[in-house]
């Protein structure tokens, strides 16, 4: 009994390209799919958006069956957004590097690994890489109406450059430890 799941379960992963894993019997609703790395488009941040190079693995993308868009962004050193608004908010989750995050009238916060930042509803906001240091977040949004962002105006060179130089040169994270 167990060889023959077994073997169903071979057979249904040789059909299907081996990318969906399904239980026997089962309906394309109830497959598990998996997006190697390396096989999914990675985009460049558009230059309307972004100062600097910026790289966007979009690796949840919402659809008929969820509502969540989940993308890693990779920074190099001096990127960042433009000053942007999000319809339902967003969720960042910094997982290298080190970072800046503003709010409009708010002062900058360094954003290092393992930090998590929630931006409110339509919260006028940029973020991105210090000058002198690379950083990587993931992002998390619910677009509205098919949109995720409302994009204004950059991050000119003399606001940006306004901050200072990079606070952090080395990596750690905000509680100090090794990420
Ligand atoms: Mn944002």
């Amino acid at each position: 009994m167990k060889k023959q799941l077994t073997l169903a379960l071979v057979t249904c992963a040789a059909l299907s390209g081996a990318h969906a894993l399904f239980a026997a019997g089962a309906g394309p609703d109830k497959q598990l799919t998996v997006m190697r790395a390396g096989v999914r488009p990675v985009i460049q941040g558009p230059a309307a958006n972004f100062t600097g190079k910026a790289t966007i693995d979009r690796q949840v993308r919402p659809d008929d069956s969820k509502r969540i868009m989940g993308s890693l962004v990779s920074f190099e050193p001096g990127a960042r957004t433009a000053w942007h608004t999000h319809p339902l908010g967003q969720t960042l989750i910094v997982t290298s590097g080190c970072g800046w995050i503003q709010s409009e009238g708010g002062k900058v916060e360094e954003i290092l690994p393992g930090d998590v930042i929630w931006t409110p509803a339509n919260v006028k906001h940029w973020h991105g890489a210090q000058p002198d240091a690379a950083m990587s977040h993931y992002a998390i949004v619910e677009p509205l109406n098919g949109s995720s962002a409302e994009w204004m105006e950059h991050v000119g060179a003399e606001q940006y450059a306004s901050q200072g130089a990079s606070t952090c040169r080395t990596t750690k994270t905000s509680t100090g430890a090794k990420y």
